[in-house]
């Protein structure tokens, strides 16, 4: 590819929404580059962890329950057609954990049975007689998405990049630095360029750069993204013990703890993880090994809710960050002066599972215009936090 071609549209970040993105560009027949700074799902990007949970339920936010229905549909397809069946997602199911009086589960009812996501209610003594391995005398009801799970993360980027790639899309590992040539305010860019000094012109530019947002855009966005360190443990199952395979236990939520948790998938153990938000920090430069305070804190949460691991070894963690918006709601729209400057992120914790709906969302943007969600609009980005999607 020569280096001077002109693309429809450049899509900055290989993480789960600029692959999504490029995919769906070049489904719809665009000229299309990906550029990463350090490859799909890398290990500083947010889409770069082992698992993530596909989930339906977002209590009464209804929106966000449609696109990760249509979005679970999309990635079952895509890992099939490229993978031969959708073995990167396990259908674990997805239990929420909470008490009777807790209202988000009674409202999360409502919407799942208006968007016909197939689920089961629990009493407490249908929790406690299935799932003995929470210690659950405060949980009294419980919700099972029976169609729910989790998917194999990073791997699943690189299958939605190698299918962008199979369709044209042309992919290059680098560095896009500003300023923008061109950059006029109201006006469009011309090109980008890279810290290898190349530089690249296309008609579109998307920014789907997830917690680096904020660096690229510093004025706009540096207070407009939050992002914060997460921490994730596995913990080792006791030798021959099955009670945390994904056959006994499901995918759990317990928001009231802010905490979440996996079955030991493909033997890497018991997966835990604070959903709180942790310190803020630079995507690039903080340090990927957990603290000795987070291993004290998760070990008393495991010891108090999974007695039979109060014991067990950490196996493997990892670090990770969120790139929160304000209240939670995903970032897409147009920059304010550079009218073919996208910006698309903000998956706040929650937006591994709606890359095939976002992507879609981003290309009919650019290519369509039509209505936009307003709660995407910059508009509606404030500069304190205050979470409001979980
Ligand atoms: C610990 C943890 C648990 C989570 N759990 C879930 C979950 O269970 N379910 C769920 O749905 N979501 C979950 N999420 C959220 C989800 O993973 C993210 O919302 C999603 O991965 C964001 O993807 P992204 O493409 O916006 O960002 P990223 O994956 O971070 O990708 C951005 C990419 O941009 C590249 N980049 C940045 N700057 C430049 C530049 N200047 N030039 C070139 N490339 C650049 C980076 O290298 C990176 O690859 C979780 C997130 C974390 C951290």
């Amino acid at each position: 590819m020569s280096k001077h071609k002109t693309y429809d549209v450049l899509v900055v970040g290989a993480g789960v929404f600029g692959a999504w993105t490029a995919l769906q560009l070049a489904r719809r027949g665009q000229s299309v580059l990906l550029i990463d700074a350090y490859g799909p799902g890398n290990s500083r990007a947010s889409s770069g962890g082992e698992s993530r949970i596909i989930r339906m339920g977002y209590g009464a936010d209804e929106l966000y329950t449609r696109w990760a229905t249509r979005s679970l549909v999309r990635w079952k397809e895509l890992l099939a057609e490229t993978m031969g069946s959708p073995v990167l997602f396990y259908k674990t199911g997805v239990l929420w954990l909470g008490s009777k009086e807790y209202p988000r589960l009674k409202e999360m009812t409502a919407v799942l049975t208006r968007c016909k996501v197939p689920f089961e209610s629990l009493s407490s003594s249908a929790i406690a007689q299935r799932y003995p391995q929470f210690s659950s005398r405060d949980l009294n009801s419980g919700i099972l998405e029976t169609e729910s799970g989790v998917l194999m993360a990073r791997r699943a980027v690189w299958e939605v990049a190698e299918c962008a790639v199979s369709l044209g899309v042309d992919y290059r590992q680098a560095q896009v630095t500003p300023p923008f040539e061109g950059q006029t305010r109201g006006g469009s860019i011309a090109a980008i360029s890279t810290s290898g000094g190349e530089r690249i012109s296309a008609g579109q530019f998307v920014f789907a750069c997830g917690a680096w947002l904020g660096k690229i855009f510093p004025e706009i966005l540096g207070p407009r993204i939050f992002p914060s360190r997460q921490e994730v443990f596995f913990f080792g199952v006791p030798p021959g013990n099955n009670q945390f395979s994904a056959q006994a236990l499901p995918t759990w939520l317990i928001q009231a703890d802010e905490v979440y948790g996996m079955p030991d998938l493909e033997a890497r153990g018991f997966k835990i993880a604070f959903d709180s938000h942790g310190q803020r920090v630079d995507p690039d430069m903080q340090t990927r090994v957990v603290s000795a305070e987070s291993i004290e804190r998760v070990r008393a949460y495991v010891a108090k809710r999974f007695p039979v691991l109060a014991n067990s070894p950490i196996v493997e963690t990892r670090v990770c960050q969120y790139e929160n918006t304000s209240n939670g709601d995903f970032l897409i729209d147009r920059h304010p002066q550079m009218n073919n400057v996208w910006f698309a992120g903000g998956g706040s914790g929650h937006g591994f599972k709606h890359g095939p709906a976002f992507g879609e969302y981003v290309a009919q943007q650019i290519l369509d215009g039509g209505p936009a969600e307003p709660r995407f609009a910059l508009a509606n980005k404030a500069m304190e936090q205050k979470r409001a999607v979980y």
